[in-house]
């Protein structure tokens, strides 16, 4: 195993093995340190050179696209970036897969705008056999809108199936890369979208205050007048950023600060393929260590994603989540609740400053764990078996 390893949380803070926020670095949390004022030239450099960094990593060699940063949490910018890229008289197909593909059809809904969803349930994935059959029997659907990984089970879902189907169908796709952009490749030349969200305090391993919207400059200038709110229009932000290197109100300006040194981390680390290498690595060593504990898996090892990992509880009573999540608190590790509605799970993430090492330690926790509450055997109830079995049945066929 590689020696070398990030380094620990220096106040003795547990790691946050969640889908952000997440650990940030000791040096992210330093940039917070000092205080700038929104206007001056300082700030003004640090936003330009964000939006560049960020536009780094999409291939763009032709100049097409431009970086839009946004106050609020990562759900506020997929607001933004529905209601101010999608006109009045567009209409939408939906694709969900999860919690937060149910809440886009949620905010169009609020929106007022037109749409269709497509809803496969807990965790299948959307194809693009599917996706082509809704555009050639609606002739009305101008985009589509589609999660990249969903986070609410860590599944990947086939991006580029999807948006050459909406190519080839001459309509436009929007996707929410939340947690996905800066660990996953989202190569402009590859997969043609119209635009893109992501968020701070996700793969780039920030702190959380903003997100980006990064889209094709002909649909921000097609988005003059579409937005259904002052804060969340895109266009003007753009254009008043474009114009004077400022945000349009009180920009988070310490989120911004420990973000650009997150971006050049990043970049040090070898930027996407980098970052995802060493996710993946996190993800190999966990399911290895919880496989040989007795957990299972929801998702068979092909369709497991680099950023979090849904297991199955154990069937034993003697497991209780509350009191598992409590003991590996105490050992230093915060893990997610599970968000299946048929069988009990939960989900360990993959990303922030996380190694392999924190991995192994992680597994070492989890076995005590298992020992201090009882439980014999982590082995999932056979519902969850059948569950699995359906499932990856229908992800090899489908
Ligand atoms: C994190 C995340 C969001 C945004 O959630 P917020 O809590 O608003 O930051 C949106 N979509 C996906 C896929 C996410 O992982």
């Amino acid at each position: 195993m590689d020696d070398s390893r990030i380094e620990k949380p220096k106040l003795g803070e547990p790691y946050l093995l969640t889908p952000g926020p997440l650990s940030t670095s000791y040096a992210v949390k330093q940039a917070m340190l000092c205080d700038w004022g929104s206007w001056d030239g300082d700030f003004r450099a640090m936003t330009a050179e964000l939006r560049q960094m960020l536009l780094e990593m999409t291939g763009d060699k032709n100049d097409i696209l431009d970086c839009v940063p946004m106050q609020g949490s990562g759900t506020f910018v997929v607001e933004a970036m529905l209601g101010s890229l999608l006109a009045k008289d567009t209409k939408t197909l939906v694709l969900s897969n999860g919690a937060y593909g149910l809440r886009i059809a949620k905010i169009l809904k609020i929106l007022g705008r037109a749409h269709v969803l497509i809803d496969k349930g807990d965790y299948l994935p959307p194809r693009g056999t599917e996706v082509a059959s809704a555009l050639k029997a609606d002739p009305n659907i101008t985009h589509v809108v589609v999660v990249h990984c969903e986070t609410s089970s860590g599944i990947l879902n086939p991006i580029k199936e999807i948006a050459d189907v909406v190519k080839t169908h001459g309509r436009k796709i929007l996707i929410d890369s939340m947690s996905a952009f800066g660990a996953i490749p989202l190569d402009i030349n590859e997969i043609d979208y119209e635009a893109i969200v992501s968020s701070a305090n996700k793969c780039i391993e920030g702190v959380p205050g903003f997100g980006f919207i990064i889209a094709k400059k002909d649909a921000l200038e097609a988005a003059k007048g579409n937005a259904h709110s002052l804060s969340l229009d895109v266009y003007d932000q753009w254009q008043v950023m474009n114009n004077t290197g400022q945000w349009r109100f009180t920009p988070p300006t310490h989120v911004v600060a420990a973000f650009l040194t997150a971006l050049h981390a990043h970049k040090a680390e070898g930027s996407v393929a980098g970052r995802g290498a060493r996710y993946a690595k996190n993800r190999d060593v966990l399911v290895k260590g919880m496989r040989a504990l007795g957990f299972e898996t929801l998702l068979d090892a092909q369709w497991l994603s680099p950023i979090i990992v849904t297991f199955f509880a154990p069937e034993d009573r003697a497991f209780k989540f509350d009191t598992f999540y409590q003991l590996l608190k105490e050992k230093g590790f915060i893990i997610y609740p599970g968000k299946l509605t048929i069988v009990d799970s939960f989900r360990i993430g993959c990303i922030g400053q996380l190694d392999q090492h924190v991995m192994v330690e992680l597994c070492e926790a989890v076995g005590q764990a298992l020992e201090t509450m009882g439980v014999k055997s982590a082995a999932a109830p056979q519902v969850a078996i059948n569950e699995r079995k359906k499932l990856n049945t229908e992800l090899e066929t489908n």
